[in-house]
């Protein structure tokens, strides 16, 4: 009976299942190898005396808000704080979209995109990148314009490829559509050059950028992302988002971690070196199961394997010997540890190609 009252676009869905198995290494969801220093840990730890228990969260995150505000030079008005970007993304594309309305994602790119607008039940038009995986801007102005899209969603630099576009070539395409744009900028610290168009938002008022508290800075926990965009965009969202999405203890500790910038920059520096190394190190493989590794401009190396048995086999063995990383289909995707995270891994998987 109850299998009847459970809408059928559900039916077909598995929930989501990220690997929750004790590894002594985990290189397999982009996180941060590190997290807060004693100094910090001291002040988050000493700000839990503050914190109203008893009470509902401000429903604004108005004192976090503040504080990423400063840190990315923003207007607060043009900010919203969400349960990490996750629930921004459902926010737009189940708010934005309408019935019937169209979103164009450029393939392939972070599942949530899809996910979402699948969920929302907009028709869902997928746009494929190119073969070393960039976006040709060109085309994809010409299929969202014929398409009538109302939103366009990519993450830049791009969660799985480490590929990222250039700041011209997005800007080229904010002022060429006629869509809300959304380019999700959770990688963008690790980009050596920054490309980052958060600084467009005044300028254009299609544009959202999403950014997390889950990557560079190290806060994955926390579930922590931000929406800054034009003021319209930001109220429309604000209306429509459940009033106390971010809690207490979350606003309190995202603030205070934002107000120690210098160590999530330091950190990252770190995170930056490690996964230049990392690539350098793969590169360094003679292997015929190597095939392909691909230039990152984020926190991770993806590259493709000879096949999607082998890549599985690799995937499962490196587990068994207390390393996680990710496997998708006949390619991995490895977030850059610490340095010796890093060595533990290269050495293993020296071990299991031929
Ligand atoms: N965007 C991208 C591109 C991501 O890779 C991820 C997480 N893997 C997210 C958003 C989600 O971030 P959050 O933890 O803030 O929900």
């Amino acid at each position: 009976m109850i299998e009847k009252l459970i809408p059928e676009k559900i039916n077909g869905l598995e929930a989501y299942s990220p690997n929750l198995t004790p590894v002594p290494i985990r290189l397999d969801a982009n996180e941060s190898p590190f997290t807060p220093s004693k100094a910090v840990l001291d002040e988050l730890a000493a700000a839990v005396y503050g914190i109203d228990f008893n009470r509902y969260p401000d429903p604004y995150a108005s004192e976090l808000v503040s504080a990423f505000s400063q840190v990315f030079s923003l207007d607060t008005k043009n900010v919203v704080a969400g349960n990490g970007s996750d629930e921004l993304i459902s926010i737009i594309v189940s708010g934005l979209l309408e019935a019937g309305d169209s979103v164009t994602v450029a393939m392939p790119d972070f599942s949530m995109y899809a996910f979402y607008s699948y969920l929302a039940g907009a028709r869902e038009i997928r746009f494929e990148k190119t073969e070393l995986f960039e976006i040709d801007f060109d085309g994809l102005i010409s299929s969202v314009n014929e398409s009538g899209s109302k939103l366009v969603m990519f993450s830049n630099p791009c969660n799985p490829t480490g590929w990222c576009a250039k700041r011209g070539d997005v800007e080229r395409f904010i002022k060429g559509v006629n869509a809300i744009v959304v380019v999700d900028e959770a990688y963008m610290e690790f980009s050596r050059e920054s490309e980052s168009v958060m600084d467009l938002i005044g300028r254009y008022d299609n544009l959202i950028v999403l950014k997390t508290m889950s990557k560079a800075f190290g806060s994955a926990g926390l579930r922590l992302g931000f929406m800054c965009a034009c003021e319209e965009l930001c109220e429309a969202v604000k209306k429509i988002k459940s009033p106390y999405n971010v809690n207490t203890v979350s606003q309190v500790f995202g603030r205070i971690i934002l107000s120690h910038y210098d160590e999530i920059k330091a950190n990252t520096e770190i995170i930056q070196e490690n996964v230049g190394y990392l690539k350098g190190e793969l590169s360094k493989i003679s292997s015929a199961d190597i095939v392909r590794i691909y230039d990152t401009s984020a926190n991770f190396v993806f590259m493709d394997i000879s096949s999607a048995e082998k890549a599985a086999k690799i995937k499962e063995s490196l587990m068994k010997k207390g390393v996680a990383i990710r496997c998708m289909g006949h390619r991995l995707r490895i977030t850059a540890g610490t340095r010796e995270e890093c060595d533990i891994f290269l050495a293993k998987f020296k071990e299991e190609v031929a």
